[in-house]
């Protein structure tokens, strides 16, 4: 059973060689072990999620919301599955899941309660791992419960090209709407306003000022502001909303692993135009995960929402595209395929 494991616990950016693929040696015996008080699920992992909350998992850190990995243990995260033997008994052999596995060829789950039986059988299975699953939902609850939209309004997104980004671009443009987003490079630009329908885009990284370049997009000032990634954008939006503006903060990725938010000096501006900025978890909606499984299958099935992932063969490649995520190498969600069948 070849695995990917975290070598040590790190305090800087991730790199590639800070995770090992380790070939434990052993023939897998593909049933789940007997004996086990619980029942368990034994799985072969299809499709792996790289999400960049994982990169807090690497530090020992332990007071997070998610304790972090063990060294020398398999990496945990989000993948799509199938089942190769259960003595769980809402689960058989043949049946496709989703949840928290681990970064190997097989993962024994022993807590198969938090495993999700995958229904939908005419979108790609992998997308259980992006517009369905765990990103799509984060866009779904932070664009409806924390931003309080409005038709009309003017939504500003960063990281915009991204798993989260994408999606929430997508729902502003349903719901009425003016929406501008930014990303690294000129390609994922372009994907913004062809592909996703932004109204407009742009380029962070060749602005020189993103107060003026954010001026320039929104003369009339932002309304709502999507917050992926902190920092010196962050700044500039502020400078930027509106009165009554809201951000819901998602997360803020140019930050990861500082102590200090850098670049931030206008964080008066939330009183002065009476800013509602709000930070969240998407499971803590959890209650909401069915209503949104329907309402975005049914987006995709009806051409409103498309979805772009950008998908890594082999989990050799494992470690490089995670790694990615903190350079902006991935163009739309990035997942991991270990095997298609
Ligand atoms: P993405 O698919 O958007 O990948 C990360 C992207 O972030 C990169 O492609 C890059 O895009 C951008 N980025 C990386 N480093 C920097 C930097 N230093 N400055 C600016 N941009 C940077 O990831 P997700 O969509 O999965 O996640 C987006 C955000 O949402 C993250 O902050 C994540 O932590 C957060 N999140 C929060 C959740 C919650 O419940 N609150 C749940 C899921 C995600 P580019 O080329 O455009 O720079």
């Amino acid at each position: 059973n070849r695995k990917v494991v975290l070598r040590e616990y790190i305090s800087r950016a991730p790199r590639e060689d800070d995770m090992a693929l380790v070939d434990d040696g052993g023939t897998v015996a593909l049933r789940v072990p007997p004996g086990g008080a619980d029942p368990a699920v034994l799985v072969k992992n299809l499709y792996l999620s790289c999400d960049p909350y994982m990169r807090g998992r690497m530090r020992d850190f332990h007071h997070s919301y998610i304790p972090p990995f063990k060294p020398g243990s398999v990496i945990q995260g989000l993948g799509v599955a199938r089942v190769v033997d259960s003595t769980h008994p809402g689960f058989s052999a043949g049946d496709i899941v989703s949840g928290m596995t681990g970064w190997e060829e097989y993962s024994l789950i022993d807590k198969p309660g938090q495993l999700n039986k995958i229904q939908q059988s005419d979108i790609p299975l992998s997308y259980h791992l992006g517009l369905l699953g765990m990103p799509g939902f984060t866009a779904y609850v932070g664009f409806y419960e924390v931003c309080s939209p409005k038709k009309g309004d003017f939504v500003f997104v960063s990281a915009a090209s991204g798993a989260v980004g994408q999606i929430v671009g997508q729902l502003a443009k349903l719901h009425g709407c003016y929406v501008v987003g930014s990303a690294g490079t000129n390609q994922k630009v372009e994907l913004l306003k062809d592909k996703f329908g932004f109204d407009a885009a742009f380029n962070y990284k060749e602005e020189p000022d993103l107060m003026a370049a954010l001026k320039r997009y929104f003369p009339e000032g932002i309304d709502i502001y999507f917050e992926n990634v902190g920092g010196p954008m962050l700044d500039a939006v502020l400078l930027n909303m509106r009165t009554h503006g809201r951000i819901a903060v998602c997360g803020m990725i140019s930050q990861h692993g500082m102590t200090d938010p850098v670049g931030i000096h206008n964080l008066f501006c939330l009183v002065s135009k009476r800013i509602r900025m709000q930070g969240f978890i998407q499971s803590d909606y959890l209650h909401l995960f069915p209503k949104f499984l329907d309402d975005m299958a049914k987006h995709y099935r009806d051409g409103k929402i498309v979805y772009v992932e950008d998908m890594s063969i082999g989990l050799e490649n494992a470690a490089a595209a995670f790694v990615g995520l903190f350079s902006g190498k991935n163009v739309g969600k990035q997942v991991v395929c270990v095997s298609q069948e």
